[in-house]
């Protein structure tokens, strides 16, 4: 049974030394007990957090135990009245081959689900966290001009789509060429920002002539700069992810832009709000589910994966992750 371990903190980016590659022994379930083996592995931003032991939301990772994270799992063996060798379930297994369960936090899945990975990505977590950040926050209408950065991601690129089905002018912001082209060529987003630019802040301006009335925030940092001042008045901004400041030690050198902040939130009375996805807005899964298959199945909305081949390279892309070298919702193939 492989696992990957924390073994230390990082401080600042984290490298391959933090992470520890063990093998252990396959356990055997006991009465009430399924066994399970990893298919797919999540990697996702939020394990920056838990790799720290720094204040957050919820409690990090001991050291020397497994690295947490979402997982497609089948059942190998059971003595569960509830579940049978073979069922494909959603779990939370973290970075192994096998884990233990009693049941607690399964999701059983279609064994026969064509393509699993789904319920990490367009179907799962992000999918549904950007559909409640810019559905209940961003509460965009007809003929709003919405931006989103991260756009080629996991939830970025929910957020455009869904975004362009409520009849907005969408743009996306990206790391690259190729991203940018996929997120107008292949999502339909009205234009895509490369952030790399050194002139992204006047490209985003001319992209959004009519100002900016929903900013779906997943990054924070620089991109943020370029879009506080285009900002209208009454716009929303759900606050998701702060991508660009995870691997931060100190806070950015000055100036002091909190005064800029706070005055054009009240001038232009901008709501802004933050949000954790199944903390707020766990008990509308269902309806994200049954909107977001609907959607799928009419080809009204698309996505992409990066399917990494492998548990031992999960800490190399995760540490990719935080440098923007995924190309859509990132997940390991752990098994086949
Ligand atoms: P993505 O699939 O979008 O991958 C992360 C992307 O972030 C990278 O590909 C890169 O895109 C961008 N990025 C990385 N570093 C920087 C940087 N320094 N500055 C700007 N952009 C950077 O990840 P997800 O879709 O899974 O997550 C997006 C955001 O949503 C994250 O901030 C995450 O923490 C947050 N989130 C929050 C949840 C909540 O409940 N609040 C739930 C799920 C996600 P590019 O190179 O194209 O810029």
């Amino acid at each position: 049974n492989r696992q990957i371990l924390l073994k230390s903190r990082p401080i600042g980016a984290p490298t391959a030394d933090n992470f520890e590659l063990v093998n252990s022994p396959i356990p055997t379930p006991a009465a009430g007990k399924v066994l399970l083996r990893t298919t797919y592995l999540s990697l996702d931003p939020y394990m920056r957090g838990r790799m720290s032991d720094a204040p957050s939301y919820a409690p990090p990772v001991a050291l020397g135990t497994p690295m947490v994270g979402g997982t497609i799992a089948r059942v190998e063996s059971s003595q569960h009245p509830d579940y049978q060798a073979g069922d494909l379930v959603l779990s939370y297994s973290g970075w192994q081959d096998y884990t233990l369960s009693d049941g607690t936090g399964l999701n059983k899945l279609a064994a026969d689900m064509p393509q699993p990975s789904m319920a990490l990505g367009v179907l799962g977590m992000p999918g549904f966290t950007a559909y409640m950040g810019l559905l209940d926050i961003g509460q965009p209408k007809a003929g709003d001009t919405v931006v989103v950065a991260a756009a080629s991601g996991a939830v970025g690129s929910i957020v455009g789509q869904i975004a362009k089905l409520h009849g907005c002018r969408v743009v996306g912001i990206a790391g690259g060429e190729d991203k940018c082209r996929y997120v107008v060529e292949e999502l339909g987003f009205d234009a895509c920002i490369d952030r790399r630019d050194a002139d992204f802040a006047t490209q985003l301006a001319a992209a959004c002539p009519a100002g900016i009335d929903v900013y779906f925030e997943n990054v924070g940092g620089a991109v943020f700069d370029a879009v506080l001042p285009l900002l209208n008045v009454g716009a929303r901004v759900p606050v998701c992810g702060l991508i660009a400041s995870y691997n931060a030690t100190d806070l950015p050198a000055g100036p002091d832009r909190l005064g800029l902040l706070m005055g054009t939130l009240l001038k232009k009375r901008i709501k802004m709000q933050g949000f954790i996805i199944f903390d707020d807005y766990g008990h509308r899964y269902p309806e994200f589910f049954s909107a977001m298959s609907i959607w799928l199945s009419q080809g009204k909305i698309k996505f992409r994966e990066d399917i990494v081949a492998g548990l031992e390279n999960a800490p190399q892309a995760f540490i990719g992750l935080l440098q923007g070298e995924n190309f859509g919702k990132l997940v390991v193939r752990v098994a086949a």
